[in-house]
């Protein structure tokens, strides 16, 4: 038993290891991500619920690493975020954005581009200012762009974060609430943020078809937006049976495998001309 345990002791030191290696690896490796060229914008569409047309395209980031493949967001943004790489990553999403924009606007396709920022670039006061002078210098109307902002980012409530919202809303892009119903924000705190849509998080969704309680929350949670005046967007849609039940109940944008995976630009850009023909 003594033996036993000896060695598994010395099993997770070793991964211990081995993770704070490959994690150092990684921040530097972060700090001229964008000048390394192997960071790319991957598009899943958005399902207009009423028209049934795909008015709405949100950009994930994917690094593809020479020697280690593929590593997936969830792996290298919180990373970037306690490095700060993450400004130059949001800008490089951004400006790619707005391009891919331009080209498939020159294909004679008009679509909102939502990218994915972090509380750490809300916190930047020069924010604001940076993304105006992206959307200028491609020529691209403001309110093609939409941020999504998680709702634990947004409720840190800071005042340069509020300030960042409200500059970017005046201007007129889209703000919004990103993995809605999974952080703790009252009605007061939502009420006070200029937000045009709220993102239904996959948790809820993914399920709901088979659960009641799954149901019952995203029914509240589209009732609650309603009333508000704000979009929604149903993210996690892998099945038919989701995608009615939130057509019944309403919600605007339906997001997820059912309709697409998030493709590289030349399978979305085929993709896209084939739906909106
Ligand atoms: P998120 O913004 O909540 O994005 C939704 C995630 O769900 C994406 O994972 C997407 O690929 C995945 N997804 C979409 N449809 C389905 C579905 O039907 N079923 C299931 N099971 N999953 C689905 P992804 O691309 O791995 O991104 C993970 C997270 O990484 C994102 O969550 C976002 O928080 C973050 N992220 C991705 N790109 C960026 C970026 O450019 N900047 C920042 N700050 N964060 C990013
Ligand atoms: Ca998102
Ligand atoms: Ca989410
Ligand atoms: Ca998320």
């Amino acid at each position: 038993a003594c033996k036993n345990k000896h060695s598994a002791c010395l099993e997770y030191s070793s991964e211990l290891n081995t993770f704070s290696v490959e994690r150092l690896q990684t921040l530097s490796e972060l700090k001229d991500i964008v000048s390394s060229n192997q960071l790319s914008l991957y598009f899943q569409p958005k399902l207009c619920l009423a028209s049934k047309e795909i008015t709405n395209v949100e950009c994930l980031a994917r690094w593809i690493h020479p020697d280690r493949g593929f590593i997936p967001p969830d792996d290298f943004i919180p990373l970037a975020e306690q490095s700060g790489a993450i400004r130059q990553i949001t800008q490089w999403a951004i400006e790619t954005a707005i391009c891919q924009h331009r080209d498939w606007y020159k294909q004679g396709m008009d679509l909102k581009m939502a990218v994915n920022i972090s509380a750490i670039d809300l916190a930047d006061p020069d924010f604001a200012k940076i993304v105006v002078g992206l959307l200028t210098k491609h020529h691209v109307e403001p309110h093609k762009l939409i941020l999504e902002v998680t709702e634990s980012a947004v409720m840190s409530d800071t005042e340069v974060a509020l300030q960042t919202l409200n500059l970017l809303s005046k201007i007129g892009i889209g703000i919004s609430i990103d993995d809605f119903g999974t952080g703790f924000s009252s009605m007061a705190q939502l009420k006070k943020l200029p937000v045009n849509e709220l993102k239904i998080d996959k948790a809820f969704v993914l399920e709901m078809a088979t659960s009641v309680d799954d149901q019952a929350m995203v029914k509240t949670l589209i009732s609650l937006a309603n009333n508000l005046g704000l979009h929604t967007v149903a993210e996690g849609v892998e099945d038919l049976a989701a995608l009615n039940l939130l057509e019944e109940m309403g919600c605007t944008y339906a997001q997820g495998y059912f309709i697409s995976r998030p493709m590289p630009p030349s399978d979305a850009s085929k993709w896209l001309l084939q739906k909106t023909r």
